[in-house]
């Protein structure tokens, strides 16, 4: 039986976590697994930030570049003799971001960031892979480029899914298998990514397109919990988890899944489990065909770095369809998702992450026709299953700028005091 197992960032941060995900395959070394990793810690982000550096032209990505050069170099410097192929393995991959910062940028922030920042998943699984086989777990290195098959839509590519699945079954028929999260390819060959925490996203297309029926994200928490534990204390692991309330949660913002990750899963009825890498006897959340999540307790989300933004028509008229159609094209065009709305006679309001690359564009177009005012600095709450409770906790200390409810689920705008 094939099975699918997901090793986030976290999992291979550092030596001793690296050492435990090799004890855990240890375990399942009679299985088909297919193993998709994250870039290692938080070498995503350092990516982006040799990309930022890159784009500006500032100077400063060679030696951010360096950073992450050294964090890898620790590593298999402690995991390897000198004499292994590895050394010259992620060398290579660093020489192919060296020659794209020799370039000049391309005018497409989005390109660039695919063609550095995917390198962080090549360098772990290069690694990692490496280092199993060391171990003892013979296995074969998969290039996810060749099987996850995308649009152009850098940054947050579409998977073009009849192609996905042809690829992936005829490729995938060897096991262990190891491969990257978080990546795709396109139709030339050029790299794409599939949007911030994309490699659940990436084992749930796994599993889709070859009917895998068991999926692992293996975590260093013990499993989903109500809340996010940096953010909240008393945290609750919730066990049982609707498909549909999963991808409630991811939609909202909760940081434990891509949203897009669910939705293959519930197509074909596949569970997924959400183990601990740290305590891996423990029971698992499990995201699956259920009526109720349980235990039915309130689940908390945050989304930081919030903008609410307020489109009025310049004549102060009412704000009608034709305004609402020209207002949504224009989120549309420059890629900026809604995270919550609300509109009153004369006013449209928009909640959105305040993405530096994109929200300053947009305001700038919605400001052509309407007039725009914005509140940044702002912190999105999202509680499904509120109480009272729940929401007077959430309101210490915060001024309350937007609220808005539904049965199941509330949104709080806020403002620390
Ligand atoms: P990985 O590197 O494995 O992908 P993540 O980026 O998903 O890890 O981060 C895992 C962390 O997410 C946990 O350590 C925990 O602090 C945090 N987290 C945020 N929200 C939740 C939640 N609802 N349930 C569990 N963990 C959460
Ligand atoms: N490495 C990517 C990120 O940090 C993808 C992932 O971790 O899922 O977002
Ligand atoms: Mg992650």
């Amino acid at each position: 039986m094939i099975k699918i197992f997901k090793f986030g960032g976290t999992s291979i941060k550092d030596i001793e976590n690296i050492k435990r995900v090799a004890e855990i395959l240890d375990d399942y070394s009679d299985d088909s697994l297919i193993i998709v990793f994250s870039a290692m810690g938080k070498v995503t982000n350092m990516l982006e930030e040799v990309t930022e550096a890159y784009v500006k032209k500032n100077g400063k990505a060679e030696n951010k570049l360096k950073v992450v050069k050294d964090f890898h170099a620790h590593l298999i410097d402690t995991l390897f003799e000198s004499d292994n192929s590895i050394y010259n393995e992620v060398n290579n991959l660093f020489v192919e971001i060296e020659w794209v910062l020799e370039d000049e940028p391309n005018p497409d922030f989005s390109f660039n960031y695919d063609q550095i920042v995917s390198i962080g998943e090549m360098l772990s699984t290069k690694i990692m892979s490496a280092y199993l086989s060391e171990k003892g777990f013979k296995n074969s290195w998969l290039d996810a480029r060749g099987i996850i098959r995308t649009d152009n839509k850098y940054r947050n590519a579409k998977i073009d899914w009849k192609q996905t699945i042809t690829f992936c079954k005829d490729k995938i028929t060897y096991f262990p298998i190891i491969t990257q999260g978080f990546i795709g390819g396109t139709s030339e060959n050029f790299t794409t990514t599939l949007g911030r925490e994309g490699s659940d996203f990436t084992a749930a297309i796994l599993a889709f397109a070859l009917d895998v029926k068991q999926v692992i994200i293996w975590k260093d928490v013990d499993g989903v919990l109500n809340a996010d534990p940096r953010f909240f204390e008393d945290t609750e692991q919730l066990m049982k988890i609707p498909f549909k309330e999963a991808i409630e949660l991811a939609y909202y913002g909760a940081k434990v899944m891509h949203p897009k990750t669910i939705q293959p899963l519930q197509r074909k009825s596949i569970p997924l489990e959400v183990k601990s890498f740290i305590n891996p006897n423990k029971d698992s959340s499990i995201i699956g065909d259920f009526e109720n999540v349980e235990p039915f307790v309130p689940s908390y989300i945050v989304k930081e770095n919030q903008i609410l933004i307020s489109v009025s028509d310049k004549n102060l008229s009412f704000i009608v369809e034709e305004h609402l159609s020209s207002i949504f094209t224009l989120f549309a065009k420059y890629g900026v998702r809604v995270n919550m709305m609300q509109n009153s006679a004369i006013s449209f309001s928009v909640c959105v992450d305040n993405d530096r690359h994109k929200v300053p564009t947009l305001l700038t177009a919605l400001k052509e026709n309407f007039e725009v005012h914005f509140n940044e600095n702002l912190i999105m709450y999202t509680i499904r299953h509120y109480d009272e409770d729940s929401i007077a906790k959430l309101l210490i200390n915060k001024e309350l700028v937007l609220e808005q409810k539904s049965q199941n689920t509330i949104h709080l705008v806020v403002k620390d005091k």
